[in-house]
């Protein structure tokens, strides 16, 4: 899929003339890595005034996904704040209508995430930057180990509180052979609060196997 651009009329904070812009009204950040990076940086759809040089964020809705991570965003304008409850029950909509026409092949099988303004979708992409640094260690660690690595679903692993890489059990696989495979790399010294939260959910009686991919 595709990011989209769009183009609008706006005004500075300044109330100077009107001017037009062009800004991003969805980002597929697998397919446009630099409208990611601008998105946690704080750069996308930063917009500059020409008659007085302000810089400024052009406030509108914006659908940020990234299919490999699972990860579908709803940004609403920050203006529409009040008018939540409508915004909900349109998202509701829209992602049935990406879920069945747009992103069909994407397979989209997660829920989406809400939110209003760029800040909010640069902190969830900055939390989730965090986290896959810390799956990669985990996997580090696992391999150093000499287990092997096994990826659990994104959306899985980050509504769980999972790292998105976990060793993988040997022998026969059961929730309590993940949790010993954990075990293993936090003795090794492995400082994941992720994983550590892997090892006591999988080590609850008659808890099921996490979901891999
Ligand atoms: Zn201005």
């Amino acid at each position: 899929m595709k990011s989209i651009k769009n183009e609008a009329a706006v005004c500075c904070p300044n109330h100077c003339e009107e001017f037009d812009v062009e800004y991003w009204s969805l980002i597929s950040a697998d397919q446009d890595p630099d409208l990611k990076t601008a998105a946690m940086g704080g750069e996308l759809n930063l917009v500059q005034c020409p008659q007085c040089g302000t810089f400024f964020h052009h406030d509108s809705d914006l659908i940020y996904l990234d299919a490999p991570a699972e990860l579908l965003i709803f940004v609403f304008a920050e203006k529409n704040r009040s008018q939540e409850q409508e915004l909900r029950t349109r998202m509701q909509r829209d992602y049935e209508i990406i879920k069945n026409t747009l992103a069909k092949q994407l397979q989209i099988d997660y829920p989406p995430i809400c939110v209003f303004g760029l800040e909010a979708l640069k902190n969830i992409l900055q939390e989730e930057e965090k986290h896959a640094f810390e799956s990669e260690a985990v996997a580090a660690a696992a391999a150093a180990q000499g287990l092997q690595v096994v990826r659990l679903k994104p959306s899985y692993a980050r509504s769980h509180h999972f790292p998105y890489y976990v060793p993988a059990p040997g022998g026969k696989v059961s929730a309590n052979a993940y949790a010993l495979a954990a075990s293993k790399v936090l003795k090794s010294g492995l400082q994941s609060k992720l994983l550590l939260n892997f090892k006591d959910q999988m080590s609850q009686e008659g808890v099921a196997i996490p979901l891999t991919l």
